[in-house]
């Protein structure tokens, strides 16, 4: 099966309502074109560069699809993220936040959603805040007072990665938890939309557990190649 058949075998699997942003990491251009080709609507990118690579490389195409960072984003890096990025998935301090705030107007941008980034399993090679729920209200409640260009506009967990997905699931289930709670609050420029979890060897217990937007690389272009 190529690439093409691939992303459209899995659409049909997953609900309508769940997104499917597509892991680019490692991945040609080309390859990527033959994927909106396919109809794919999101694109996942974990390194500015690479990004900025296949951006440019698809040309008028590129517009077709959102643009998801998925990787952490250094703080040099902003500038050159902002015009390509339509969502920023990884804010998992506030720091970052402060940062990528104090150059929106500059790139020319009203506003930039963006996504919490959980480290739910508190692993150590990890990036993220806490799961602990006083954390990350903390955060959240730091950007809606102080940061004028973002808005959170849902939550992102990695999940440990685990061999067999089940023992992924009371991740997930912490994380949807932790979704409602936050949207509970009300705050000004927070709503919870997206609650981005999943891959390709655990995307169906994600979306089982409330997942509306997985990340989806392997099962679509087969083992990366590094
Ligand atoms: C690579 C990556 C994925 C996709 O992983 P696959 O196992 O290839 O589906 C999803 N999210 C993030 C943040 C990634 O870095």
């Amino acid at each position: 099966m190529n690439v093409a058949e691939n992303y459209k075998k899995i659409r049909k699997e997953i609900p309508e309502q769940v997104s499917i942003v597509v892991a680019a990491k490692t991945r040609t251009a080309t390859e990527l074109s033959e994927i909106i080709d396919a109809g794919a609507t999101d694109i996942g990118e974990n390194y500015v560069q690479e990004a900025k690579s296949a951006y440019e490389q698809l040309g008028e195409k590129a517009n077709r699809v959102r643009w998801h960072l998925i990787g952490s984003l250094q703080k040099n890096k902003i500038n050159k993220a902002l015009p390509i990025f339509d969502i920023i998935q990884t804010i998992g301090d506030y720091e970052i936040a402060e940062n990528i705030d104090k150059k929106v107007e500059r790139a020319g941008k009203k506003i930039v959603p963006v996504c919490i980034e959980i480290n739910i399993g508190s692993e150590f090679t990890k990036y993220g805040v806490k799961p602990e729920f006083k954390s990350i209200e903390e955060l959240i409640r730091k950007i809606s007072d102080n940061l004028k260009y973002l808005k959170i506009v849902g939550l992102m967990t990695m999940g440990p990665r685990v061999g067999d997905p089940e023992d992924s699931r009371e991740y997930f289930r912490k994380t949807k938890e932790i979704f409602e709670r936050i949207k509970t609050l009300s705050l000004p420029r927070v709503e919870m939309k997206i609650l981005s979890m999943g891959m390709s060897n655990s995307y169906e217990v994600a979306i089982q557990e409330g997942s509306n937007l997985v990340r989806i690389g392997t099962s679509i272009f087969g083992e990366r190649k590094y």
